[in-house]
């Protein structure tokens, strides 16, 4: 225990204010109730008031997921031996005053419930000596009945000790899950704060063995590899450094910076998502949509970023007195919120995996438009052009300044070989423009097997055409140079009522598409043209699901590239189908070409690459 004394006196500086009990009418207006639901809750609390406290190491041990036994020890400044006991009132805090103002708490505690509360639902012992004692102070309750009061020889901080939760309130106890179940949540709230609260070291033991241990060097990288592991850690990329004022919605400066990681390392859930706002862990899925947001494109569905976002907010533009619990916040500009995130993210997602240079398809057929980097409306890239947030109805409402758009991407250099960045992994998709691929042939009537100048690369046929074919049909849509091509027998098409009323809406763009569609007779129209790409597939079916994906309004994103990524899923080569060594050879110098060649439209990867490193890894060459 000689590091945390020696911060202890670093702490011993801490401004501590008096403990005193709040009037009635005061603690009326406190967002009060039962904060007390289960070990993860008492947990939540007593880190809180460590770090209220300022302790800057806090450790957190459990018994059976905190069923048994819960301590909290911290080296934070302490409670005077005056006070201990009026500490455990009802109301009584050293964090606000009766002239207070609510609207601007900083600090994590408020409401002086936490301990009466535990206290009497179990058997607590606290000790604790404040920096300007001799020594400390060591109490032991007993459903809320003080039983023993002594002095004792402890260094500055404060350990409460709570056992018997909830014993005399067995309707509680019987609502708490198995040890495990308890432990994960524990996990999740002590986690939580080590990635909100870098600065701190924290520490988690769960029945003798420490689940995870960050250093508190403030750097939010150490402590996500100490929570998530050395995987998670290399994978995260920082959020830009934002100017202070630089995101403002009219008001003062909203910024937010941390790490997410990189669309290489995904996750099966949203769970590893945390927020923070002014230091304080916060839960919001709104906000941690605007993260999922930014993701688009970047992750195949039904994956999700680990991300650790730390918002700063100015205190009074935050309500954190609407839930007892104070895991959720009202922000009172939530847009501006919204969209400093999502920035933030994006644009550290765009600057990892830069835009591949303006090129070309040198096909014989006429030349797409080239991908200007300067012509675009924002100041980037070409709005139609896959970046998928440009347009899309969110992220004009979620920008914070009002200014929705692309952020310009950074100059595209050659970028690392694909080998470099997957060192230490067995596979992984590469993130910039493809090399060069020799193709050695097609496994499953499914997948191309291409050798490239590091590794080999496993290519899914119909994923890689969607994005040869989304990237050509997206530019030719942009420039108004959409291939029709008329059918020599018209297709008749039965509609759905959603799909009848997609069409109305939607027709000019299907007529700029390429497809000419007559009415007929009721809820059926005729297909006379279509989309060039579509000509031997079945237009009928491919114009209905364009219709459907029209009609599904998820707003993430915006309706013309559905449209466009629909048209491409349908017009391309499907699985099981035997490619010609030729044709396959031209699908991979497509694949070459596109802007983004790692990720169909729908964001599922197009290539696996296992660089001649892992090779020779799992090949025990080395
Ligand atoms: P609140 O945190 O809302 O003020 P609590 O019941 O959690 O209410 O704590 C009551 C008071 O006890 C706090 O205001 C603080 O002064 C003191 N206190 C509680 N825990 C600690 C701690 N770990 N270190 C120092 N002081 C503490
Ligand atoms: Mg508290």
């Amino acid at each position: 225990m000689s590091a945390p004394e020696v911060d202890a006196e670093v702490n011993a500086m801490e401004k501590r204010a008096p403990i005193r009990i709040l009037s009635d009418s005061f603690a009326a207006r406190i967002a009060a109730g039962e904060v007390i639901e289960r070990p993860a809750s008492v947990v939540k609390e007593l880190v809180e008031n460590a770090l209220d406290a300022g302790a800057t190491r806090v450790d957190v041990e459990v018994s059976d997921g905190g069923r048994s036994g819960i301590a909290v020890i911290d080296n934070g400044h302490g409670i005077g031996a005056g006070e201990i006991e009026l500490a455990f009132s009802r109301f009584a805090t050293s964090k606000i005053t009766d002239d207070s103002d609510l609207a601007g708490i900083s600090t994590l505690g408020f409401r002086g419930e936490a301990l009466p509360s535990i206290a009497s639902v179990s058997i607590v012992e606290i000790v604790s000596r404040s920096s300007g004692e001799e020594s400390g102070t060591r109490l032991l309750f007993e459903y809320g009945e003080i039983r023993v009061r002594e002095g004792v020889g402890v260094p500055v901080g404060t350990t409460v000790r709570v056992r018997e939760l909830f014993s005399n309130v067995p309707a509680r106890r019987r609502f708490l899950s198995s040890a495990g179940g308890e432990l994960t949540r524990v996990n999740s709230v002590v986690a939580s704060y080590a990635l909100a609260r870098p600065d701190v070291a924290l520490k988690l033991t769960a029945d003798g063995a420490v689940r995870f241990a960050t250093s508190g060097s403030g750097a939010v990288r150490d402590a996500v590899t100490a929570v998530y592991g050395a995987e998670a850690g290399k994978s995260m990329i920082d959020l830009p450094e934002t100017p202070p004022g630089s995101l403002q919605g009219g008001g003062s400066a909203i910024s937010a910076s941390g790490v997410v990681s990189a669309p290489s390392f995904s996750r099966g859930n949203r769970n590893y998502i945390t927020l923070s706002v002014n230091g304080r862990w916060i839960r919001s899925r709104r906000i941690s949509f605007a993260v999922e947001q930014a993701f688009h494109g970047f992750l195949p569905e039904r994956r999700f970023p680990m991300a650790v976002v730390e918002i700063t907010a100015p205190p009074g533009d935050m309500d954190v007195n609407v839930h007892p619990t104070k895991a959720e916040v009202k922000f009172l500009r939530e847009q501006a919120v919204f969209g400093a995130v999502q920035k933030a993210v994006r644009s550290a997602l765009l600057e990892h995996a830069p835009v591949a240079p303006a090129r070309r398809f040198d096909s014989p057929r006429p030349a797409v438009g080239p991908v200007s980097q300067t012509s675009g409306a924002a100041g980037g890239l070409n709005p139609l052009w896959p970046d998928p947030l440009a347009g899309s109805p969110l992220a004009a409402a979620g920008a914070g300044d009002g200014r929705p758009g692309p952020v310009a991407p950074p100059e595209a250099g050659p970028g690392p070989a694909p080998g470099e960045q997957a060192a230490g992994r067995e596979t992984l998709t590469p993130r910039r423009a493809l090399p060069v691929l020799r193709l050695l042939g097609q496994a499953h009537e499914t997948y191309l097997i291409a050798e490239g100048p590091d590794g080999i690369y496993l290519i899914d046929q119909h994923a890689a055409h969607e994005r040869v074919l989304f990237e050509e049909i997206s530019a030719r849509y942009a420039d108004s140079s959409s291939e029709s091509q008329q059918l020599l027998v018209p297709d008749t098409v039965e509609l759905q009522p959603s799909q009848e009323e997609a069409l109305e809406q939607h027709s000019d763009e299907l007529a700029a598409l390429g497809f000419l569609i007559e009415p007929f007779g009721p809820h059926t129209v005729v297909l006379r043209a279509v989309p060039r790409v579509l000509k031997d597939r079945s237009p009928g079916e491919s114009l209905a699901a364009i219709l459907d994906a029209a009609a599904e309004e998820d707003g993430v994103a915006g309706w013309q590239e559905k449209m466009l990524a629909t048209l491409a899923c349908h017009a391309s080569v499907t699985a099981g189908r035997k490619m010609e060594t030729d044709e396959a050879r031209e699908l991979l110098r497509q694949l070459e070409l596109t802007r983004l060649p790692h990720t169909c439209p729908h964001g599922r990867p197009t290539m696996i690459h296992m660089s001649e490193g892992s090779l020779e890894r799992e090949f025990k060459r080395r």
